[in-house]
């Protein structure tokens, strides 16, 4: 995510940090002075803070070491004020897995609250009486009574049925079983979606403008998973390969060429970019439509194509599968179209559109067998 840092690696996942907590922790470090004049108590007031966020941490943590269990990457973790984002690289394919990747969030800290309530008791404190961090820290003990109630907060919260929260993960992954992902999917984004309205309206009430955030996240949240599990769906079984355009229907330049000849392409063709080839047969790099027509434009209309060509660009194998690895990297790559390349020598290019046909692929292939 954009604006985090990293403070650490543990288990081989990046822990990172969002600036904005920053802000959050400022902000109760003020506060904590506002209302006791005394700046040990803000410093306290953001230890507290901290702490909270520990327990956060913590509850990513068991998400991502089950994932990994289950063979899935984990490459980060975020913290941001509204909570952790642990970051899968894919999504669990068995149901199964996703109601255990979800539950073991909440489970941590089932585990931490007692812990928490039972030093509180070593000390002498008393169980009814967590501190108000806003109002200064009080003893020791009243803050460790305060993080167990956090504890509490975090399980039964996280654990309300708003898909994407983990709740929402854990019916969608009980509904999968009998209704496949797609379904499943459809189900608990629109019970999230209900709940994330429902939150803004109370939140919009109470001026809680913690809830407003994440109704806001957990409705984005579940309209982008919905479209990826259909998407997933649609290319299952696809390789690169299936839906790919190929030579000679993909029209490749040399680096010789220069923009005038590739214009004429563009303009009177349907292709839009353009992979650039060797005379030997290797790939060169790229050239897309924007660079094309934005030389067009320019004195550079007589420079070749070497001169302007992307040249750090991905290739993707055509034996590769069309979700995981040619959508994935065509998404991050930023690119319209992705040259397939194989044992060196260009075989064809995927296209989003090539992408976006997958479905009619697949249903062609249903009638088939
Ligand atoms: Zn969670």
């Amino acid at each position: 995510m954009g604006g985090s840092f990293k403070i650490g690696r543990v288990f081989g996942i990046d822990v990172k940090v969002h600036w904005t907590f920053f802000l959050l922790l400022a902000f109760f470090a003020y506060v904590g002075y506002r209302d006791s004049g005394d700046p040990l108590t803000a410093l306290v007031t953001a230890a507290i803070i901290v702490a909270l966020f520990f327990c956060v941490l913590l509850h990513e943590f068991g998400h991502s070491l089950v994932a990994q269990r289950l063979g899935i990457e984990v490459p980060d973790i975020t913290l941001l004020p509204i909570g952790g984002l642990a970051r899968l690289k894919n999504l669990p394919e068995k149901p199964a897995d996703e109601v255990k990747i979800a539950i073991a969030g909440p489970l941590v800290n089932v585990v931490l609250a007692p812990i928490f309530f039972g030093l509180a008791l070593l000390l002498g404190a008393n169980l009814l009486n967590p501190a108000n961090i806003l109002e200064g820290a009080g003893s020791l003990g009243e803050v460790l009574v305060y993080l167990g109630y956090i504890n509490v907060v975090l399980a039964v919260f996280n654990l309300i049925p708003a898909f994407p929260m983990d709740g929402g993960r854990v019916l969608r992954g009980l509904l999968a079983t009998r209704l496949g992902p797609v379904r499943a999917t459809d189900i608990s984004s629109g019970v999230g979606q209900f709940f994330a309205i429902a939150f803004f309206l109370v939140g919009l009430l109470t001026g809680n403008f913690l809830l407003l955030l994440i109704a806001v996240f957990i409705f984005f949240g579940a309209s982008g998973e919905t479209q990826m599990v259909r998407q997933r769906e649609m290319m299952r079984g696809l390789n690169v390969s299936d839906v790919m355009g190929t030579k000679p229907r993909t029209e490749t330049v040399t680096p010789y060429h220069n923009f005038g000849q590739v214009l004429d392409a563009v303009l009177h063709g349907y292709q839009e970019d353009f992979p650039v080839v060797n005379e030997d047969g290797g790939l060169a790099g790229i050239i897309t439509r924007k660079e094309i027509l934005s030389a067009a434009h320019s004195p550079d209309r007589y420079t070749s194509v070497r001169d302007l060509m992307k040249t750090d660009v991905p290739t993707i194998s055509p034996d590769a599968d069309l979700f995981t690895d040619g959508y994935r990297t065509l998404q991050e790559s930023g690119l319209r179209a992705l040259p397939v390349v194989e044992n060196g020598e260009l075989v064809g290019m995927l296209t989003v559109d090539d992408v976006g046909q997958a479905s009619l692929l697949r249903d062609l292939r249903k009638q088939q067998y």
